[in-house]
């Protein structure tokens, strides 16, 4: 804008100049200089504006074009918030509707948006017609008009200059005429800049007033976008309010239907297991799989195969087992001391018997390992699992009786087997996922345990929760105190992780209370976690919800949902509103069958604020337990303390209940209760207390398996002290080609004759290598004279021993079928073969299977009353620790021919040296 003060300047020297008569002494021409200067100044602004007027279109634009994707975007997404919303409201009404109803508010918001576009681009617009509004021309005339202007006063000044200093030289001459011409063209230049400066005074003033109205005007429209926005927005309050009532519910009713689904989920599971187990344990056994048939008796011993891990090749050695007392002792032989002793306290039967293939075997889990045994037959088989299993129970019962009355320990075998079992819980426990870490501050190798809330915590931590009291966590030390097996029971089943996803559910990582921190910042972190409980996610919006759900956990046995509900400050000790009798949380959960809930019972036991609280009818928790012989549930209830003296409205106390009921257990149990010894409490019974087999998921990771192979036929002592005829059969695995070969694909007729039709088609499934050793077999089979297989072929020794130089277990296998085909074989074997139509399965079969265990059986040289003794033929290294080497012409007593091509045996000179040998080294001795 032009000065204002310049112009008011401009016309005061003009009057002055021409009023010249009056004022003598005023020069204009003194002047001129200065509103040349001036002219240059307004020039240089009016390019200034241009410049700025341009970028603020740009932006204007751009506003524009932004708020339009704006308004259709928000277009976009009504509409699709639309169809969403038809598409659920059939199913889900509110759901539906509140899309739909958000959808109508997002149109009108963009219609909103709309009319901010068109304040935009008012503004942006302004520059272009501002002076066309004004002045009828384009900002562009305007400033070529006021270009035009200016270069014009410049030339006039000029001029103007030029003449008048002509006129200062000529002064004396024609001083009169140039005074009247010069006169004329300086009122020319006055009038020039005169206009010059009401043109410039226009333009600007016009469009900067206008600028600042279109400014107003903009102000204006955003407030109404904002008003009106805000006013839609405060219209749909209302509905809003009423939607989060609704979802709270719709919510409540899907966290209902979840709960059903996942507690449906867990019923499934848990009779696919049942069915499982009832499949595998043939008649006499309980659902839960371990009960044992108790007519098989405590007490068993006999031989079984026991599967050896180690190596490459899996081997099976018959071995002396023996059960009693709850211990399993296997030994090599019957006289023989044991090799290994199991707890089976601390170990698990499975019954993995695969009927279709005849393979009666059975596994024990033991927190160092796994055996695997195969027993002679089927009943065989089922009675040694339940042998194992009543011997165990058998064991349980009389070591937990014998150490709470100390008393009476006599054998001080069953209370070392309890504290096995409670090392190999522990060692369960440890192993379970998060617990290598402090359940609060991550420290490793935690070593106390809260008992009532199952987590394992570093020294630090576990001080701070005994600030916080038993109400919140009772403290034990795992190496200092004596822990017992009642106190086990929900670190067994909770762990550090399930509960931290309950109780740190909200709480990020970088949050989390660290290993380093000082004890304020631990007690400020506990305080929040345990009391303030701020970390967790709740689930349940209303009271009624948070009942049904600590009901429905309670039902399907589900601590992880159970301690959810327990952290929500679910209302254990009240009385459930579904039940008319007034029966709690923990009277539900014992009225269920409880060896499956034990767990659930300790957490209420442990975590109700009232455990002695009365049903209806008076009864206590102790009441119902004791009215259907829960013995374990006793225990816990008066680890919990209980009141036992609390009668109920028949004046009954829960020892009423058990004498009346005679069960001696319970009625014992309770007396000691009420004398307060509760040590008789301690150890808990549980049907699969030992380790969890196949909940491998749980676990950070699967402890290191030992080998059980206690027995490698190392064993010179017991050979030097044994009976030569005693019968050692160790059976290789890996002979399974050849079992299968002799049981199905491969037969001979009564001349000894190979059928090369079928041994071909099982070269087909070897390794292409090996059909050179079994050409080369199969032409010395072609020989009928049997003497000739020896002369033929064994004479050429090193090419045996170049067969036999291969150790790859594939090799081994075709070997020693490439030997079979060699041995002069005892007819027997092929005439007792039956059938070959077998042959597509066996050979399809996996290299662990063979085709009937009763192959793997002694050979039954006692039986037989005779001895076989063999001669070498050629020297022999063994290949492996069960075999034997021997030099030509050694005589080997052999102890099991039942394999026709791999015979067990010791030397006779030196019975150390036993193992097995192949048929095809030795030659027959005439039998003694
Ligand atoms: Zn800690």
């Amino acid at each position: 804008m032009v000065d204002r003060a310049i112009i008011h300047k401009f016309i005061d020297d003009v009057r002055r100049d021409l009023d010249k008569t009056t004022v003598s002494d005023f020069d204009f021409d003194s002047k001129l200089p200065g509103y040349r200067y001036v002219v240059g100044g307004i020039e240089e602004s009016l390019e200034l504006d241009q410049i700025n007027l341009q970028k603020l279109k740009k932006y204007c634009k751009s506003l524009v074009s932004n708020i339009t994707d704006y308004s259709a975007g928000q277009l976009q997404l009504a509409d699709y918030l639309d169809k969403l919303g038809s598409q659920t409201i059939s199913k889900e009404a509110e759901m539906g509707a509140a899309f739909i109803n958000f959808a109508k508010l997002q149109k009108e918001l963009a219609a909103l948006s709309k009319r901010l576009v068109h304040s935009h681009s008012n503004l942006a617009s302004l520059q272009n017609d501002g002076h066309a509004k004004s002045g009828g021309k384009n900002s562009k005339l305007v400033r070529t008009e006021l270009k035009k202007a200016v270069e014009a006063i410049e030339k006039l000044i000029k001029d103007y200059d030029s003449k008048r200093n002509e006129r200062r030289k000529l002064d004396s001459d024609r001083q009169h005429e140039s005074a009247e011409s010069d006169s004329d063209s300086k009122r020319h230049l006055q009038v020039q800049l005169c206009d010059y400066f009401i043109k410039v005074n226009d333009a600007k003033l016009k469009q900067r007033i206008e600028f600042v109205q279109r400014l107003v005007d903009y102000y204006h429209s955003q407030v109404s976008y904002f008003q009106e926005g805000f006013a839609m927005l405060e219209g749909f309050k209302p509905y809003i309010q009423e939607l989060t009532k609704e979802l709270a519910t719709v919510k409540g009713k899907q966290d209902e239907i979840r709960s059903h689904l996942t507690g449906l989920n867990a019923t499934l599971k848990q009779s696919k297991t049942c069915l499982e187990q009832s499949n595998t344990n043939v008649s006499g056994y309980s659902l839960h799989g371990y009960r044992g048939d108790k007519t098989f008796g405590y007490e068993k011993s006999g031989y079984l195969y026991k599967k050896s891990e180690k190596g490459i090749r899996k081997t099976w050695h018959k071995r002396y087992c023996a059960i009693k007392n709850g211990y399993m002792t296997i030994s090599t032989a019957a006289t023989s001391p044991p090799k290994t002793t199991l707890n089976l306290l601390t170990c698990q039967a499975k019954d993995c018997r695969d009927q279709d293939a005849k393979k009666w075997n059975f596994m024990i889990f033991s927190s160092s390992g796994t055996i695997t045994f195969q027993a002679e037959d089927e009943s065989e088989l089922n009675q040694w699992i339940s042998v194992v299993a009543n011997s165990r129970e058998q064991a349980l019962n009389q070591a937990f009786d014998k150490t709470y009355n100390s008393e009476t320990i006599i054998d001080k075998r069953s209370s070392n087997a309890v504290k096995e079992l409670t090392d190999s819980i522990l060692f369960d426990i440890k192993l379970r996922k998060g617990n290598n870490l402090c359940c609060d501050c991550n420290s490793k190798d935690p070593t106390w345990l809260s008992t009532n809330l199952g987590i394992l915590l570093c020294i630090e931590c576990s001080g701070i929760h005994r600030q916080l009291g038993v109400q919140y966590s009772r403290i034990r030390s795992l190496t200092l105190d004596n822990i017992v097996t009642s106190e086990l029971l929900l670190a067994r089943t909770i762990g550090n992780y399930s509960f931290n996803e309950v109780f740190e559910a909200s709480l990020s990582p970088e949050d989390k209370l660290q290993s380093p921190s000082q004890m304020d910042e631990r007690q400020k972190f506990i305080e929040a976690k345990y009391i303030a409980k701020r970390f967790i996610l709740r689930k349940y919006t209303s009271e009624e919800y948070l009942i049904k759900g600590t009901e429905s956990a309670i039902e399907m046995s589900n601590i992880e949902g159970l301690l959810q509900t327990f952290v929500e400050d679910a209302n254990f000790t009240g009385p459930l509103p579904n039940y008319s009798d007034g029966r709690n949380a923990l009277h539900h959960a014992i009225n269920r069958d409880c060896s499956l809930s034990l767990h659930i019972i300790d957490f209420l036991a442990k975590n109700s604020k009232d455990i002695s609280y009365q049903m209806m009818n008076g009864d206590t928790a102790l009441h119902i337990a004791a009215r259907s012989d829960q013995s374990e549930c006793i225990k816990l209830l008066a680890k919990g303390g209980i009141n036992p003296n609390i009668t109920n409205n028949k004046k009954e106390t829960a020892l009423d209940l058990a004498k009346s009921r005679s069960c001696n257990k319970c009625v014992d149990l309770l007396e000691s209760i009420m004398n307060n010894q509760l040590s008789s409490c301690d150890q808990i019974h549980v049907e699969d207390w030992g380790i969890m087999a196949g909940e491998e998921s749980i676990y950070v990771h699967i402890p290191a398996q030992e080998d059980f192979s206690d027995d490698e036929l190392d064993d010179a002592r017991y050979l030097e002290t044994k009976q030569k005829s005693e019968c050692i059969a160790p059976k290789d695995i890996s002979l399974d080609l050849s079992y299968r070969y002799r049981s199905g694909s491969h037969r001979s007729d009564h001349s000894g004759r190979v059928d090369h039709r079928r041994s071909l088609s099982f070269d087909e499934s070897l390794d292409k290598k090996h059909t050179t050793v079994n050409r080369y077999a199969n032409s010395i089979v072609d020989n009928n004279k049997r003497s000739s297989y020896y002369d033929g072929i064994l004479s050429d020794s090193s090419r045996m021993s170049n067969i036999r130089s291969h150790s790859n277990p594939y090799h081994n296998s075709a070997n020693r079928q490439s030997l079979y085909f060699m041995k002069p074989a005892d007819d027997n074997i092929y005439e007792n073969e039956t059938s070959s139509n077998t042959l597509p399965n066996l050979a399809s079969q996996s290299g662990e299977k063979y085709s009937n265990p009763s192959d793997l059986l002694p050979g039954t040289l006692a039986r037989k009353g005779r001895q076989i003794r063999v001669k070498a033929l050629y020297d022999c290294e063994a290949d492996n620790e069960d075999e034997l080497s021997f030099q030509e012409n050694e005589i080997i007593i052999v102890t099991s021919d039942s394999d026709p091509d791999w015979w067990c045996g010791y030397i006779e000179d030196d019975c150390t040296r036993i193992g097995m040998f192949p048929v095809v080294f030795v030659e027959k001795l005439q039998s003694i």
